[in-house]
């Protein structure tokens, strides 16, 4: 058998969809999972759609997900140029071999002719096909129209009968009528090649064993699959991916702001459990099996395993993924990666953050929550004094006001300022007072954190804030609650 040859072709119109992301992982799966090579195609022959700095994000994106291709434009190949623009000078010839041998035509029709003819047609009650008006050129004088350089098109002939088909390795074979098809565009008047023609002939020249690519193709692959037959070509193994969805009613669209894989990336979403969870979009290992790293999928993966139905987009389970990956972190990298995170709400404060971070690592859900979870470290929120009452805790208005005056002469007394003094303190202070811990803890945590959830308890929070601020707050609470208990 031949080596397997896959390729990710995505046209450079912006950032990477998520669509687009789990196109390109499987089809590096199936690459790699074969002993194959993955390659990177840019198709760019639509340069209208084509936005500035496109292809360096692509290139980016693959190398930030850990795609990594054998072949491509930025990383060479024995196939190249992978850029399509760049092989412009390919395409014609080929076209021209079609027109040779009758399965193309060029065509003359200008804008203005197609759109009489198509509104006629509509007016008609019909869909506009175009209706092989140029073929009956005799060849001769076709030949000497394009010479002269009038402009014109390459159309693929689609025979009026019959029906074309193809097998895809996930719908099985599909099949048309050729007299539903229409006569393509192949060759555009400014000479480069349409999608529909150029993805066969690069797929072809570049050897290109397994074509991964979204369903919407689906309803032109039969064509293309002519055009494999007029070249007397072995066509490809097919595999059309269902798209990802939004919710059972759209398709996941960066148009509606859903986020793309670079958006993710800078919400603070890991790129492990990013590509854990898209490859479990449309994609099952056959076991309950949830957690998988990049080289645990290649291990895994089986053209099997997908799903025919569109998959739908869960940001919850993401996050749960997310959580679970930031859990798993060594607590070094955990904290190299939440540090500018830290510095965005704490930037001119002395905080530690290593302990910090112990205390975050738990509660890191997506790494752009942390700034909110951790500003009342450097500012004191407002909060409203209900925080204080708490039935659970025995903690009342009343009850916090003497609480916080029974801790301050404490907290004042406490040297040095060490997380295990200030425990230690605490603690003794209240078991020698006869007093409950959840009574004294709870409004100490309110008053110094001014919030319900806060990373770690009054004692931690305590030390993070350090000696200085933690009495200024105390002494800010107590005249609050004095004044509110009148
Ligand atoms: N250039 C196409 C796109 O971005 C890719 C289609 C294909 O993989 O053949 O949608």
């Amino acid at each position: 058998m031949s080596q397997v040859r896959t390729r990710f072709a995505p046209s450079p119109t912006g950032y990477l969809h998520l669509g687009g992301l789990r196109t390109a992982l499987y089809t590096y799966l199936l690459a790699r999972k074969n002993n194959g090579v993955f390659i990177l195609r840019i198709e760019d022959t639509d340069q209208e759609r084509e936005v500035p700095g496109a292809i360096q994000l692509i290139y980016d994106s693959l190398r930030a997900a850990g795609l990594t291709y054998d072949e491509g434009p930025d990383v060479g190949g024995d196939y190249g140029p992978y850029i399509q623009t760049q092989r412009k000078h390919l395409y014609l010839p080929h076209a021209m071999q079609l027109v040779e041998s009758g399965h193309a035509y060029p065509c003359f029709c200008t804008k203005e002719e197609l759109e009489q003819r198509r509104q006629a047609a509509v007016a008609r009650g019909e869909t506009f096909k175009y209706d092989k008006h140029c073929l009956g050129i005799p060849k001769d004088e076709a030949k000497q129209r394009m010479a002269s350089g009038e402009p014109y098109v390459i159309r693929q002939n689609v025979p009026l009968e019959g029906h074309a088909g193809f097998d895809d390795l996930l719908y099985g074979r599909i099949e048309v009528e050729c007299a539903t098809l229409d006569d393509n565009v192949l060759i555009k008047a400014d000479g480069l090649p349409t999608y529909n023609f150029a993805n066969v002939i690069d797929d072809h020249l570049m050897g290109i064993t397994h074509v991964t690519r979204g369903t919407e193709y689906l309803s032109s692959a039969p064509k293309y699959n002519l055009l494999y037959e007029a070249f007397g070509w072995t066509p490809p193994t097919y595999v059309h991916l269902p798209v990802v969805m939004k919710d059972a009613t759209r398709k996941l669209s960066k148009r509606y702001g859903d986020p793309s894989f670079e958006d993710l990336l800078a919400m603070g979403f890991l790129k492990d459990a990013i590509i854990n969870f898209i490859a479990l979009l449309g994609w099952s290992p056959g076991t309950d099996r949830e957690f998988f790293t990049l080289d645990e999928l290649v291990e895994a993966f089986d053209t099997k395993g997908l799903n025919k139905s569109p998959a739908i987009f869960n940001m919850e389970k993401l996050v749960w993924f997310n959580t679970e990956y930031i859990r798993k972190l060594e607590p070094e990298r955990y904290l190299e990666l939440v540090r500018p995170w830290f510095d965005q709400a704490l930037s001119g404060t002395q905080m530690d953050y290593e302990r910090l971070a112990q205390l975050m690592q738990g509660r890191t859900e997506v790494f752009n929550r942390v700034p909110d979870m951790v500003r009342f470290l450097k500012d004191m929120p407002e909060y409203e004094l209900d925080l204080y009452v708490n039935k659970k805790q025995k903690s009342s208005i009343e009850s916090s006001l003497d609480a916080l005056r029974f801790m301050l002469p404490v907290l004042e007394g406490i040297e040095p300022w060490q997380e295990s003094v200030i425990h230690e303190s605490i603690m003794e202070a209240i078991a020698a007072a006869e007093r409950k811990n959840g009574p004294v803890l709870w409004p100490l945590r309110i008053a110094i954190s001014g919030q319900l959830s806060t990373p770690g308890g009054a004692i931690e929070i305590a030390y993070l804030l350090g000696k200085q601020e933690t009495l200024r707050r105390v002494r800010a609470a107590i005249e609050r609650l004095a004044n509110a208990a009148q």
